[in-house]
C-alpha cells in the first residue's frame, strides 16, 4: 500500500478538473461577430436562452465568449426581454 504513483494522481487531478469544466460553451470566438445575420434583440429568446444560466442569470462574457460590445446588447435585450416577460428573473 505504499505505492504512490505520480501519474495516477496527476489522473486524478485531471478528473477532477474535466468534471468541474463540464460545460456547453467551448468556442472562445463571440458567435453574434461571426454571424452577422444574428441579431441581438429582446424576442429572439432562443438566442438568449443559451445566454442564461438554467438559474436563469445572464451568464458572464468569460463562458459565452461574446464580446464585449455584444455582451453588452445581450445584457440589455435579456433585462428588456425580461420586463416582457419572454424570460424568468430567476429560477429556482
Ligand atoms: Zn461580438
Amino acid at each position: 500500500m505504499n505505492s504512490t504513483n505520480p501519474r495516477n494522481k496527476m489522473q486524478d487531478d485531471d478528473s477532477k478538473k474535466g468534471m468541474k469544466k463540464d460545460f456547453k460553451f467551448r468556442r472562445k470566438s463571440c458567435r453574434f461577430c461571426e454571424e452577422e445575420n444574428t441579431e441581438i434583440h429582446y424576442r429572439q429568446v432562443e438566442v438568449l436562452i443559451h445566454l442564461v444560466s438554467n438559474k436563469g442569470k445572464i451568464l458572464p462574457r468569460r463562458l459565452t465568449g461574446t464580446c464585449a460590445r455584444h455582451q453588452r446588447e445581450v445584457a440589455k435585450a435579456i433585462k428588456k426581454s425580461r420586463m416582457a416577460g419572454l424570460m424568468p428573473f430567476s429560477v429556482r
